[in-house]
Formats: C-alpha cells, sequence, structure tokens
C-alpha cells in the first residue's frame, strides 16, 4: 500500500481562514492516501473549522493548542507549539508497523500535486525547492551526483539547512525513532526553524533531493493580503449573520 501522507497544518483565526483552508482542501482531497493534521492556535477547537473539516472530504485530526501571548509577537517563529502538537499525537499514535510521510503544510502556501508523489517515497528525510521564498524567486538544495551538497540561498546562508518549512518530508519511522526532536522556542533565532529541527534528525549528506535534483519549483511560500474591512459596519446591519 502507499505509505501516508500527514500534512501539519497550523491555523489561526483571522479573515482569510476558510478562504485558505478551502484552497487547501481542494488540493488535498485530490491526493490519495492523505491524512490532514489541522492544529488550530486556539484555546478550543472552533466551529468554523470543525464545520469545515467534516464535509472537506478530506480525512483528518483536528487539535488544537493555544500559543502563549508572549510569543504572539514579531520575530517570533510562527505554528510553533501547533507542529509540536501533531508530531506527539503521531508518536502516540502511530506504530513501526504504519508507514507515512510527514510534510509540514502552512495554511497559505500554494502547493502542487505532484508535489506529493515526490515526497512519497520518502526513506528518511527528503528536500526540494520552495519558491517565492528567501527573498528570491527560489531557493533550493545544490545537488551534485543525486547528492546534496549545498544550498542556493538568498537569506542568512550560514544556516545548517537554510530551506524553508515546506521544502521538506520526514519518513513517520525517523519520527518514531527520534521522539526528542522537537520545534524549539528557546535560543530559536527568527528563521531558524527548520535548521533547528532538521539537524536533531538528519544530516546534510544524508537528505533525498526530490523534484528533478531538486530543479523544479511544486510548491510556492504564498502570502495572502491582509483584508481591508474599512467598510465592514460596526453593528450587525445585514439581516442574517453568515459565516466567512
Ligand atoms: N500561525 C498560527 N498562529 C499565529 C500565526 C500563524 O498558527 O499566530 C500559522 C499560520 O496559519 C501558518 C503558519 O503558522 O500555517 C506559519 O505562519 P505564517 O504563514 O504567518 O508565516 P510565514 O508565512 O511568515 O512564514
Ligand atoms: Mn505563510
Amino acid at each position: 500500500a502507499l505509505p501516508v501522507i500527514y500534512a501539519i497544518t497550523p491555523t489561526y483565526t483571522r479573515t482569510v481562514q476558510k478562504a485558505e483552508l478551502t484552497r487547501l482542501a481542494n488540493t488535498f482531497r485530490q491526493v490519495p492516501n492523505f491524512h490532514w493534521i489541522v492544529v488550530e492556535d486556539s484555546y478550543t477547537i472552533t466551529d468554523l473549522v470543525s464545520s469545515f473539516l467534516s464535509t472537506s472530504g478530506v480525512q483528518h485530526t483536528h487539535l488544537h493548542v493555544s500559543t502563549l501571548l508572549r510569543y504572539k509577537r514579531p520575530r517570533q517563529p510562527r505554528g510553533t507549539e501547533q507542529r509540536n502538537a501533531a508530531l506527539r499525537s503521531l508518536r502516540l499514535l502511530r506504530s513501526r508497523n504504519d508507514s507515512g510521510v510527514v510534510f509540514f503544510a502552512d495554511d497559505d502556501n500554494t502547493y502542487s500535486l505532484e508535489l506529493f508523489e515526490e515526497m512519497r517515497s520518502t526513506r528518511r528525510v527528503s528536500v526540494w525547492p520552495v519558491g517565492l521564498t528567501g527573498g528570491r524567486l527560489y531557493e533550493r538544495p545544490l545537488v551534485e551526483k543525486g547528492r546534496v551538497v549545498g544550498w542556493y540561498t538568498g537569506w542568512e546562508a550560514g544556516r545548517l539547512f537554510p530551506i524553508d518549512m515546506a521544502g521538506f518530508a520526514i519518513n513517520l519511522q525517523v519520527l518514531l525513532e527520534n521522539p526528542q526532536a522537537v520545534f524549539k522556542r528557546q535560543g530559536s533565532k527568527p528563521g531558524m526553524q527548520e535548521t533547528d529541527f532538521l539537524k536533531q534528525i538528519t544530516r546534510m549528506e544524508d537528505l533525498e533531493p526530490k523534484a528533478s535534483n531538486c530543479t523544479r519549483v511544486l510548491v510556492w511560500h504564498t502570502r495572502t493580503e491582509k483584508v481591508n474591512l474599512g467598510n465592514e459596519p460596526k453593528k450587525q446591519l445585514d439581516s442574517v449573520v453568515i459565516e466567512v
């Protein structure tokens, strides 16, 4: 059987949330053997996300964990506790007999269906280019003779793994073999989440290049513009209350 792809998505309440989740579900619904772990950054799971998921047509797990207020600041990494909650749940519920691949899918990115075909064969940790990131058109691992030997990046090139969250996948068994590997808050500088995590489970020499030796962009670090609500009435004016 095909290994299950577990996509971990931190998400939080905001005007564009349902639109983002709709875009993701429309992609994920088309991927066979797919399990979506949606982790809300909130004190409880919300009705909006619950009812959205129940009719999404995507197999899913719905979790929540609230980011501490003191971490809700610029330059603090986002989605940290949410990704860790998803990892905890996988480690609890999955075992040596389960074959799967784990991938971090932020709710605002854009995913090609081909990306999932590529990552499905991840034996340990695989990598590929990410479009529209690092202040460049793309960042990518540099590959020689089928091995990752360096990085094409425009930002903080000194990082051990200068790669976006959307640029790698991990075999489920690697997560189970490394139960201590988590995303770090303490001492984690902006842009270091990926490096801090990956160095706990792999070395550059062991990375598996995907997407034609990392020469094709199959995922984009898109970011959604903040919505202008300048004309939104202060009190309810419409005759019905509508979820957006
Ligand atoms: N996120 C979250 N809580 C927040 C801010 C962001 O759970 O307070 C989620 C967000 O929905 C996304 C991920 O964390 O899935 C990364 O956030 P964002 O896309 O804003 O980061 P960037 O694109 O700047 O890396
Ligand atoms: Mn984003």
